[in-house]
């Protein structure tokens, strides 16, 4: 599709200079929009431009959680197997998250060493682990077979726990208040890396290694690194592992995993059409395509009508709630008009069909941004709970340890 869109690009200033004369509203617009401040991303950001091809297009070693349950079969046919032991291989890394092959007794001893080797090689390297919260908040730094690199976030709570998972190493979606936008896009990740990150935590979690004790995940969120649905095809491979029934994959409920993305409006067109009740999350950020072609660039390629009527429809196919990502940015999004044209633009496509998560802002390294005052991002709630949209604050675990959303930039080895 075509750029239906362009950003509209304020001249850069720096921040001792005056600010520019506010836009004129739109006419949809309330007046008073005209005489608050108006931060811009571009007062302060230099755009790092879209980038949807991945600089690197090296594949991970084949593992046994890229494969379908008939391609274990055959892959374990191949190595001169009967083709039940894939049955049993997948109990071991599924039921019991091993792939440790002195844990898999019930294979002939001579057999373990091979299938290891052939159908388990180490996808992911732990090479940092970070912990807030009492120990219920782990940060967790791999490399990749390359030495690309990835972070993931297991945050438990009093009834459930959930990992942050990323989808990509880097990303190409050049948010400028992202860290992970303000990297460019390494790689897309294989189903297996996403699938490992998860069968790591499911370890973690059953071997009692976060505080009080042993417990199971229960939900995964595709907000680490990365873009999912720019990695579709890996991405539905992996959550189709996370939902299938034992010893298939983990048994994990659909509702549970969040799909989180930009607004690839094609992509959430074909999400809606995999039979599956995924939870869709959209980053929306702000309601005019004035200021979102700014905060989240694919808007000049998909713009606000366009994401929100694709996420309409994914309410439609699926009946599950859509949420709505809000990072709110101190006198930048969080004007009391943008609340209620938000409210508007959400209320015009039906009622009961959507949630809004505002999140404050985390500040990335460097960067002049900061959250809203406590007090605009209560008025910005109260405004979207009176066009009576349930509107709940996401916590931002894990911030002291850069765990938080948007935090995540792996660091450069020194
Ligand atoms: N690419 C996907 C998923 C990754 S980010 C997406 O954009 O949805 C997960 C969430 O964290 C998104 O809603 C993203 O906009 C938000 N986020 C990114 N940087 C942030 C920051 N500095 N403060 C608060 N939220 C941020």
């Amino acid at each position: 599709m075509s750029p239906r869109n362009p950003a509209r690009r304020a001249s850069t200033r720096t921040a001792s200079q005056p600010r520019q004369a506010p836009q004129a509203p739109q006419a949809s617009q309330p007046r008073q929009a005209s005489r608050a401040p108006q931060v811009r991303p571009s007062d302060e950001t230099p755009a790092v431009p879209i980038q949807l091809a991945p600089r690197r297009r090296n594949a991970p070693p084949r593992h046994f959680a890229d494969l379908t349950t008939e391609e274990r079969a055959d892959a374990v046919t191949a190595l001169g197997h009967k083709p039940f032991r894939a049955r049993q291989l997948a109990t071991h890394y599924f039921e019991h998250f091993s792939v440790d092959p002195e844990t898999w007794t019930d294979l002939p001893a001579a057999a373990r060493e091979s299938m290891a080797s052939a159908l388990f090689p180490p996808l992911l390297r732990s090479t940092k682990v970070l912990t807030a919260d009492r120990g219920t908040t782990v940060k967790t730094l791999w490399h990749l077979f390359d030495d690309a690199r990835i972070e993931s976030v297991l945050m438990r709570y009093p009834k459930r726990t959930t990992l942050c998972v990323s989808t990509q190493a880097g990303c190409g979606m050049a948010c400028p208040f992202c860290a992970t936008g303000q990297l460019g896009l390494t790689r897309n990740l294989s189903a297996a890396e996403m699938v490992e990150q998860v069968r790591e935590a499911m370890l973690t979690l059953a071997n009692g290694e976060i505080p009080p004790g042993p417990t199971r995940l229960n939900n995964i969120v595709f907000m680490g690194m990365g873009e999912g649905l720019a990695n579709y095809t890996a991405l539905m491979a992996a959550i189709r592992m996370f939902a299938a029934e034992p010893p298939h994959g983990f048994g994990m409920s659909a509702r549970n995993l969040t799909v989180s993305t930009v607004g690839l409006a094609p992509a959430i067109t074909r999400l809606a059409s995999e039979g599956l009740p995924l939870t869709l999350a959209l980053s929306l950020h702000a309601p005019d395509d004035d200021l979102r072609s700014e905060l989240v660039p694919l808007n000049q390629r998909y713009c606000v009508d366009d994401v929100l009527d694709a996420t309409r429809g994914y309410f439609e196919a699926t009946g599950r709630r859509v949420s709505i990502e809000y990072a709110l940015i101190k006198d930048m999004n969080d004007q009391p008009w943008r609340a209620d044209l938000l409210g508007s633009i959400l209320n015009k496509r039906g009622r009961g069909w959507v949630h809004v998560n505002p999140i404050p802002l985390n500040p990335t390294p460097g960067s002049i941004w900061t959250a809203s005052d406590v007090e605009v991002e209560r008025k910005f709630v109260e405004r979207l709970r009176a066009h009576k949209i349930p509107t709940t604050i996401r916590d931002t675990r894990g911030s002291d340890i850069d765990g938080a959303c948007g935090q995540l930039a792996a660091e450069e080895e020194s």
